[in-house]
């Protein structure tokens, strides 16, 4: 459907990397159909989302999106025994890629549990 559209090029929809945005004004592409070089991934739509969603109340209110898409985000990694890692990745905010892997640690473990537990909440309710 977003081939037919006529919005895909190569298969993806081009957008400016800084806000999301197209070509078309108020036409936005975040998620895995979105052409920016960042990891096909949940947090990078999540996270591209809150900056759509920044920038419509910025131009709803005739200013400017005051902070650009960085292409941020991290992944758990469930090392056993309870110990959590994960990877932060940043894709645009720099002028490289970078990823880091912190842990393993119980700590983190916690984190991953709190991270699904807001989710779940602000998806299905308490
Ligand atoms: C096995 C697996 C594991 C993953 N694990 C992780 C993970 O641990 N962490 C992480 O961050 N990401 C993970 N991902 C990636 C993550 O799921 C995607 O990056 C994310 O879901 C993309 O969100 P999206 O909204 O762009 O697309 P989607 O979630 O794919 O949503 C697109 C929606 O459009 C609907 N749709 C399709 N065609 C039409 C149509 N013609 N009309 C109406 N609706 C339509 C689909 O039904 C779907 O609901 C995983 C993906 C897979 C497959």
């Amino acid at each position: 459907v977003v081939v037919r559209s006529g919005l895909a090029v190569d298969g993806w929809v081009p957008v400016d990397h800084t806000n999301l945005t197209k070509r078309f004004s108020g036409v936005y592409a975040v998620g895995d159909v979105a052409g920016t070089p960042v990891a096909k991934a949940g947090v990078f739509a999540e996270a591209a989302a809150g900056v759509v969603a920044d920038d419509i109340a910025a131009r709803l209110r005739g200013g400017v999106l005051e902070r650009r898409y960085e292409g941020a985000g991290s992944c758990y990694i469930e090392f056993g025994g309870g110990m959590v890692g994960k990877v932060e990745a940043n894709f645009l905010g720099g002028p490289a890629p970078t990823a880091q892997l912190v842990g393993p640690s119980l700590e983190l473990a916690a984190e991953k549990e709190e991270f699904a537990a807001v989710r779940r909440e602000r998806w299905f309710g308490p």
